[in-house]
């Protein structure tokens, strides 16, 4: 039970626990380079995926306030907006 950690051959997700696939953090734990590495891609596609996310809110709240805009302009009779 001690050392039950140590004697790990393999990450969570079955890479090997070698010397170039294993790195220590600042407290001594050891951590899979290979699931660093996956993390950060995850990580990294996320926020690509979340700024694309962001666009689109943004684009549609743009159309919707020039929608708004236009409604407004035309009741109050200024009629033309610019594109
Ligand atoms: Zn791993």
């Amino acid at each position: 039970m001690k050392s039950h950690n140590a004697m790990k051959t393999e990450c969570p997700h079955g890479h090997p626990y070698s010397v170039e696939n294993t790195y220590r953090t600042k407290l001594g734990k050891r951590m899979c380079r290979a699931c660093a590495r996956h993390r950060q891609r995850r990580r990294t596609a996320a926020r690509r995926l979340s700024e694309a996310e962001d666009r689109r809110i943004r684009q549609e709240m743009r159309r919707k306030k020039v929608r708004h805009r236009l409604n407004h302009s035309r009741r109050a009779g200024e009629g033309r907006a610019r594109a």
